[in-house]
């Protein structure tokens, strides 16, 4: 495993990659869980070269969020990854992305301004500079990304290929903890008592499924449901919505592959989830 700490290094190495080979690149924010890991597993099955990034990334963070206290252990990430065969893990500084004079942003419209998007308005401006930067630099065949983050990976789908970017994204499941509660290096802020309220979220989606399958299609019943289910554990609701799997729009009744997507706030944490509705 080799660490890489600038682009140029990361350039100078990718400029080599043959035409033939699979280049698998994993994107992460650091903190790594047997989220993270999964995807790097998959990478490793189907590709030649697996490169990880790890950069928290200060264009996606609003001015009130969690950017200062976003969990970062290098040391830890490194020891998490060395069984894995990582061939290069790529570890950029904010100075280095974002340099005195920086400029240019992306934005993909109307997909990044609702869900999440509308509650951390600029957020998926961040996410999509930064991941077209890396792309550039790491030059990757395939990026596996999380489904955990459904609209992040819709976002970007649609700027890669809007931009003809020659790399697929490779959608991976959501790894959960044993209880249900999707992965997340945001999970570390929850002290015990929101560690189990946590699961609301989980079990909100748990309930949504057993009443569709019961015969409710009505999206409005469903998210009454929901909410009482959440506020009950003290939940604080940011948004629940039943969507259309591609374009994510609001749909009037709920089919089988219906995405339940929903963002709730446990304390100060926000946490996100999100299955099909028959999973
Ligand atoms: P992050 O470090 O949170 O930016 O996440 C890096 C990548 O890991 C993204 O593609 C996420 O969707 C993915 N990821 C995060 N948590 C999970 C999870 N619980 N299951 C699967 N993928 C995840």
């Amino acid at each position: 495993m080799q660490i890489i700490r600038t682009a140029a290094e990361m350039q100078e190495i990718s400029a080599h990659w043959q035409p033939t080979i699979k280049v698998g690149f994993i994107p992460t924010m650091g903190y790594l869980h047997a989220g993270h890991l999964s995807l790097i597993s998959r990478a490793k099955e189907e590709c030649d070269v697996v490169i990880v990034s790890i950069f928290v990334n200060p264009a996606q963070f609003g001015a009130n969020e969690d950017l200062g206290n976003y969990p970062r252990d290098l040391d830890r990430d490194l020891s998490l990854m060395g069984p894995l065969n990582v061939d290069y893990v790529f570890f950029p500084t904010g100075e280095m992305m974002y340099p005195a004079g920086y400029k240019t942003w992306i934005e993909v419209k109307g997909i990044s301004d609702i869900l999440c998007g509308a509650s951390r308005p600029g957020h998926f401006i961040g996410v999509a500079t930064v991941v077209l930067k890396l792309v550039n630099i790491v030059r990757p065949t395939l990026m596996y990304m999380g489904e955990k983050d459904y609209q992040q990976v819709a976002v970007l789908e649609t700027m890669l290929r809007d931009l003809n970017v020659p790399t697929t994204i490779v959608r991976c499941p959501i790894v959960r903890e044993e209880d249900g509660l999707a992965m997340s290096s945001r999970n570390k802020y929850l002290d015990s008592d929101q560690r189990v309220q946590a699961l609301c979220l989980a079990n909100a989606i748990r309930l949504a499924q057993k009443q569709f399958l019961a015969g409710n299609h009505d999206p409005q019943s469903l998210i009454e449901l929901m909410s009482d289910l959440i506020i009950g554990e003290n939940g604080s609701i940011d948004y629940i919505r039943f969507v259309d799997p591609i374009d994510l729009a609001d749909v009037q009744s709920i089919k089988s592959d219906t995405r339940i997507i929903l963002a709730v706030y446990i304390g100060k944490t926000r946490l996100i989830d999100n299955s099909a509705v028959l999973a």
